[in-house]
């Protein structure tokens, strides 16, 4: 299991190439020549403001643990704390959850329109994808069920809740796929990713925050928006700017048709680095 953290400093500047699509200008011997029409495509997908519109996972701690939790959140934002130390003061401040409260409230929480038709289309196509959240299973599973998407692969914390009396419950954090050797995720996407795909793969990611920063360093073709669109314009990652899942799909069929599926060269490097490191 590759369990390693890596992030690349370097900061360019993009050029546009056109029809939505940002890549970092072409420095000569960069040309990639492993091109090949056959290569499988896997997704990984980002769960809070990708899947959801909003970030589920703060607006639970600061609803269900209070004020402190977005004094905790604006220290994890500033690299103060890592996440893991972020759930750990967050699930403290919840002390007892109230399940049926907890529930009500994410039942509330609003999908993309477009991620149920995203999973169809997927699924007719045999691409395999995978939900992958620096956030919890919890809220994740339960989400989804409410909007009938069911057997979705995920990959994220875990928050065991217990029940206790009258209808609260004990919670525990668990993170199963943390890094060791990471200070800052408490879900390594990234290690997920090199771990889902072979050689012949081609790994999509579509995400839009501060836990994907880290990931579409080593993803073949990214789809950004929001914050991840400033952090790939700032580390010269090329990138589909995106709304919704609508736009993704649409760009996939073009890519797909075309035949321009190829690995990303600085993405290539990234997981040599990696795996070597290991
Ligand atoms: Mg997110």
């Amino acid at each position: 299991m590759l369990f390693k953290s890596g992030r690349s400093e370097e900061s360019h500047s993009l050029s546009e190439i056109g029809s939505g699509f940002f890549a970092p200008p072409k420095e000569g011997g960069t040309q990639n020549d492993k091109s090949k029409a056959d290569m499988t495509l896997k997704v990984f997908i980002d769960f809070d403001g990708t899947i959801t519109k909003q970030d589920v996972g703060n607006a639970f701690f600061k609803e269900f643990g209070g004020e402190s939790c977005t004094e905790y959140i604006a220290e994890y934002k500033s690299e103060k704390i890592s996440a893991k130390e972020l759930f750990r003061k967050e699930v403290a401040a919840i002390g007892l959850l109230d399940e049926k409260k907890a529930k009500k409230f994410l039942h509330h929480q609003t999908l993309d329109g477009s991620f149920k038709g995203f999973v169809g289309y997927c699924r007719s196509h045999n691409i395999e994808f995978h939900v992958v959240s620096d956030g919890l299973d919890y809220y994740i599973e339960e989400i989804l069920k409410h909007h009938g998407i069911e057997g979705v692969s995920f990959f994220s914390n875990r928050l065991e809740v217990l029940p206790a009396e009258n209808g609260f419950a004990k919670l525990t954090i668990a993170f199963p796929f943390d890094d060791a050797d990471c200070t800052r995720c408490a879900c390594c996407k990234r290690n997920i990713m090199l771990t889902k795909c072979g050689e012949d793969d081609i790994s999509v990611y579509i995400g839009e925050g501060y836990s994907d920063r880290c990931p579409v360093q080593y993803a073949d073709i990214v789809f950004a928006k929001d914050e991840l669109q400033k952090f790939c314009q700032q580390k010269n990652i090329s990138y589909f700017l995106y709304n919704s899942f609508d736009d993704v799909v649409k760009r996939l069929e073009e890519l797909l048709a075309k035949k321009r599926l190829k690995p990303r060269r600085e993405a290539e490097m990234k997981r040599r680095e990696a795996f070597v490191r290991e």
